[in-house]
C-alpha cells in the first residue's frame, strides 16, 4: 500500500504531497503521524490517504514509523484541510499545524508536565493562612483548597487566577512542582444554579434543536439568558451521545463562564484556552481526541477540537473581531463551523446582541433562523443613554476629558457606593507628543506611528512594536523645550479620577495592567469583589462581564471608533456603545450611561441610545449598499511586507497589472482595484504596500481563484505576501 504525505517543514517550495510505501505489517490511515526519510533527513509528516497504486516512476521510500498510538487528524479535518486550502489559499502544513496541538510536533510529547499546587514545606494550612491579609480572598481560598492533598493548577487558576498562585508561591506559602500527568484529574464538582427555563428560552431551545434551520442567530441582549440555552441545548445533545464545540471570545473566558459550564458538565468539558501550558493544551486536546471530554469550550481555535460526531457548535457575541484569524493562517472561524456543522449534519448558533450586519442579513433574508430573545430575564430595564455634545462642553468653559454631567454623576454614584465603569479606548496617558514650535511629532524609528507618551514609567512606546524610547527634553527637530502631549489616555483618566474624587478607589485596565498572566482575572474578581468604586479601561471592560453593584457607565470620546477610516466604524460603534450599556443596572438596580461625543447627531449613537438594532441596521445596510461595501461586496486586500522598500513595491506593481488586466476581461466582476502604500507603512522595520479590491458578490469564488492564482504564480522571493478577506484591520 501506498500513504500520501504531507511533510511537516515549513517553506513553501515543499509544501505539496509526497507518496511513500508503507512497509508489509505496518498498519496505518489516513491522519496518522508518521516518520519519514526526506532527502538526507528524517522528518514527520501527515498521512492524508491510503492507496493502492502511485503514479510515481521511481522506488518510492518506506514509512519509518507510526508517531503516535491514535490517528491524529480526523477524516472530517482531512476533508476541511482541502476545503479551506481552496477557499482561504493556504497551505497544507500550516492547515494541519491547526489541527494538532504544536506539543505534539516535534517529538516532544512525552515531556508533558502538569503544574501541582502545595503547601510549602513546614507550611501548615493554619500558619499560612494567618500570614495572609483578610482581603487576599483568593490566596486564602487556595491555601484552603490546596490543604493536605494538593492540586493541579490549572484548576486552581481557572478559579482563582493564576496570579494568586504565584502571589503565594513568592511568599514561600505554597510550592509549584512540575508533575508528569496525562489526565486531567477529576473535578471538585461545583455547584450547578440549575434554572427553570422561561417559555420564551425553551422555545428558542426548540427552534434550534427542532426548528427549520440548522444554523439560527440567537439575538438577545446580555442578560436575555442566551447562556442557559446554550447549556440546555449542549445538554440534549450529550443525551443524544454527540459532542458539543463552545466558543467565547478569549477575552470573555473568565472563571465565572467556565465555572457555569464545569457545574453543568463536569469533567466532560475541556477547556482550550491561552493560559493553558503546551502541555495542559495538549492534554485536554487528547482527552477531546479520546472521547473522555465530548464538550470543548474555548477561542477561536477551539473550533478544531478533535471531536467526532458534532451536534451542536455554538459561536458566542458572534460579531466579535477575534473570530477572525489575522495571523496567519488566516481563516474565519464561522465558515469552519459552518463546514463542520454540514460534516457532522449538526447545528450551528450564533448569539449576540448586536450581530455582524452580513449575520443579520442572512437572518432577515432567510438563509439562516432568527431567534430573538424580548426581554431579559429578570427583567431589568435597559439602562438610560444620555447624550453628551463634549462641542457645547467645551463652548461652556469646560477642557477637561469629563463632561460636567458625567462629573455630577460619577460624584453621586460614589455617595450612593455603587460602582461605575469608564470606558476610553486609548492606553496610556497620552497618545502623542508634538512640538508646539515645529509641529513634529515624535514617531516610532520602525514604525509609521506616532508614540504614546507613559506616564509610569516615564517613556514613549510604540504601540505596534512596543518598543520604547525615552522623552526627550527638546524636540529633536528644532531645539524648542516645549513640548505639548495629545489626547488622553486611560492612565491619564485614572489620574484625572483621583484629583477630582479623593479618596475614590480606582482600578485601570488596559493592555498595560493586564500584562501578567491572570491579571485580567484578578482586576475584574477585584471590581466585582468592591475593590474599587471606578473601574477604568479600554475595550477590555467591554465585554460580558457581570458587575451587579454597576450603575454608572461613562464612555468617553464615543467618536474615536467612528473615525477610523474603515466602512466597519459605525457598526463597531454601534455595537461597542450597546455593549459597554449593558454593563450598567444589571440587577435590580436601574443604570445610567453617559456617552460623551462629539458629534451628538450621528445616527450611531441615537440608535444605540435606543437600543435599536434592528433601524441601525436599516440605515447601514442601506449605506453599505449605496457605497457598495460588505456585505454586499467582497473586500480583498494584498498585502505585500517587505525590509526592502523597493522589492515590496515593484512585487505590488507586477501583481496589480495582472489585477488590471482580468479586471479588463470581466470588468462586471470588480468594483474597484486600488493599489497603494498601507495607511500604517512600515511595522517593525517592514515596509507595507497592498492591493485593494472590492469584489461583486455574484462571481466572487472564481474572481478570488484568479487572485490567488496571480499571487502564487509570482516570485515572492524577499517579500511576504498576505491574501486577506474584508479584514478587520487595514492598518
Ligand atoms: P446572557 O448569556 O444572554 O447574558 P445569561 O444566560 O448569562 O444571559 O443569564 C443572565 C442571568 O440570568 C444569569 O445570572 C443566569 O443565571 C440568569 N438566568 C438565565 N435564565 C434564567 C432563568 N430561566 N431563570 C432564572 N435565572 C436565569
Ligand atoms: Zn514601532
Amino acid at each position: 500500500m501506498i500513504a500520501e504525505v504531507i511533510v511537516d517543514i515549513s517553506t513553501s517550495e515543499i509544501d505539496r504531497i509526497f507518496d511513500y510505501s508503507i512497509p508489509e505489517g505496518m498498519t496505518l490511515f489516513a491522519g496518522d503521524r508518521v516518520k519519514v526519510p526526506f532527502g538526507r533527513q528524517k522528518t514527520e509528516g501527515f498521512i492524508v490517504r491510503i492507496k493502492e497504486n502511485t503514479d510515481c516512476s521511481h522506488e518510492l521510500k518506506p514509512i519509518l514509523s507510526k508517531l503516535d498510538d491514535f490517528t491524529a487528524v480526523l477524516p472530517e479535518m482531512i476533508s476541511l484541510m482541502w476545503e479551506m486550502k481552496e477557499k482561504n489559499n493556504l497551505r497544507l502544513v500550516d492547515l494541519l499545524r491547526l489541527f494538532v496541538p504544536a506539543m505534539m510536533r516535534g517529538g516532544r510529547v512525552r515531556e508533558v508536565k502538569r503544574h501541582f499546587v502545595t503547601l510549602a514545606e513546614g507550611v501548615s494550612e493554619e500558619s499560612a493562612l494567618s500570614l495572609l491579609k483578610p482581603n487576599a480572598v483568593n490566596q486564602r481560598a487556595i491555601v484552603a483548597e490546596v490543604g493536605q492533598s494538593g492540586e493541579w493548577a490549572a484548576i486552581l487558576g481557572e478559579k482563582y487566577g493564576f496570579s494568586a498562585i504565584s502571589a503565594l508561591a513568592e511568599k514561600g506559602l505554597v510550592c509549584v512542582k512540575d508533575v508528569t500527568r496525562r489526565r486531567v484529574p477529576h473535578l471538585k464538582p461545583v455547584p450547578d444554579k440549575k434554572v427553570e427555563l422561561t417559555a420564551e428560552q425553551k422555545k428558542a431551545v426548540e427552534t434550534i434543536m427542532r426548528g427549520e434551520k440548522s444554523e439560527n442567530l440567537l439575538f438577545g441582549v446580555t442578560g436575555s439568558g442566551k447562556t442557559e440555552i446554550y447549556l440546555a441545548c449542549i445538554e440534549e445533545v450529550v443525551t443524544q451521545g454527540k459532542t458539543a464545540i463552545m466558543l467565547v471570545p478569549e477575552i470573555s473566558l473568565t472563571p465565572q463562564m467556565m465555572g457555569r459550564f464545569r457545574a453543568r458538565f463536569g469533567d466532560k468539558v475541556a477547556v482550550l484556552h491561552s493560559g493553558l501550558s503546551d502541555g495542559e493544551r495538549y492534554d485536554e486536546w487528547l482527552r477531546l481526541l479520546r472521547g473522555e471530554a465530548i464538550i470543548a469550550v474555548g477561542a477561536r481555535s477551539a473550533v478544531f477540537a478533535p471531536l467526532k460526531n458534532v451536534g451542536i457548535i455554538i459561536i458566542d457575541e458572534e460579531h466579535d473581531g477575534s473570530y477572525i484569524s489575522e495571523n496567519n493562517p488566516r481563516y474565519v472561524t464561522h465558515e469552519v463551523a459552518s463546514f463542520r456543522r454540514a460534516y457532522n449534519d449538526a447545528k450551528l448558533v450564533l448569539g449576540s446582541a448586536t450581530p455582524s450586519l452580513e449575520t443579520y442579513q442572512r437572518a432577515i433574508g432567510g438563509e439562516i433562523g432568527l431567534i430573538p430573545l424580548k426581554s431579559r430575564v429578570h427583567n431589568t430595564k435597559m439602562p438610560k443613554v444620555e447624550i453628551v455634545d463634549m462641542c457645547a462642553e467645551i463652548r461652556s468653559g469646560n477642557n477637561s476629558i469629563l463632561s460636567s454631567r458625567l462629573e455630577e454623576e460619577l460624584g453621586r454614584a460614589l455617595e450612593r457606593k455603587e460602582q461605575s465603569m469608564i470606558f476610553l479606548n486609548r492606553r496610556g496617558f497620552a497618545s502623542f507628543m508634538i512640538c508646539r514650535k515645529c509641529g513634529k511629532v515624535m514617531k516610532c524609528d520602525d514604525c509609521d506611528v506616532s508614540l504614546t507618551w507613559h506616564k509610569e514609567d516615564n517613556l514613549l512606546k510604540c504601540h505596534y512594536c512596543g518598543k520604547p524610547y525615552p522623552v526627550p527634553e527638546k524636540c529633536p527637530a528644532c531645539g524648542e523645550s516645549d513640548m505639548r502631549l495629545g489626547r488622553v489616555g486611560t492612565e491619564k483618566v485614572a489620574e484625572i479620577l483621583k484629583n477630582k474624587f479623593t479618596g475614590v478607589r480606582i482600578l485601570r485596565m488596559d493592555r498595560d495592567t493586564t500584562r501578567k498572566k491572570g491579571s485580567f482575572d484578578e482586576i475584574l474578581s477585584a471590581f466585582r469583589m468592591g475593590e474599587a468604586d471606578v473601574l477604568v479601561g479600554t475595550q477590555m471592560i467591554v465585554k460580558g462581564h457581570d458587575f451587579p453593584n454597576v450603575t454608572l457607565v461613562g464612555i468617553l470620546d464615543a467618536d474615536m471608533s467612528l473615525y477610523y477610516e474603515d466602512y466597519h466604524s459605525a457598526e463597531r460603534t454601534f455595537q461597542l456603545v450597546t455593549q459597554m450599556s449593558g454593563r450598567a443596572g444589571r440587577a435590580d438596580k436601574e443604570g445610567l450611561v453617559i456617552l460623551q461625543t462629539y458629534s451628538p447627531r450621528h445616527y450611531v449613537f441615537a440608535f444605540a441610545r435606543d437600543n435599536d438594532y434592528p433601524a441601525f441596521y436599516g440605515k447601514e445596510i442601506n449605506i453599505r449598499e449605496v457605497t457598495a461595501f460588505p456585505p454586499f461586496t467582497k473586500i480583498v486586500r494584498v498585502l505585500v511586507v517587505s525590509e526592502n522598500e523597493e522589492r515590496a513595491f515593484e512585487l505590488t506593481k507586477s501583481m496589480l497589472y495582472k489585477v488590471r488586466e482580468y479586471q479588463k476581461e470581466s470588468p462586471k466582476d470588480f468594483v474597484a482595484v486600488s493599489g497603494m502604500k498601507s495607511p500604517v507603512k512600515r511595522i517593525e522595520g517592514k515596509f507595507r504596500y497592498q492591493i485593494l479590491m472590492r469584489l461583486t458578490r455574484k462571481n466572487e469564488d472564481q474572481t478570488l481563484k484568479k487572485i490567488y492564482e496571480i499571487v502564487n504564480a509570482e516570485d515572492k522571493k524577499g517579500a511576504m505576501v498576505f491574501v486577506e478577506i474584508n479584514p478587520q484591520n487595514m492598518n
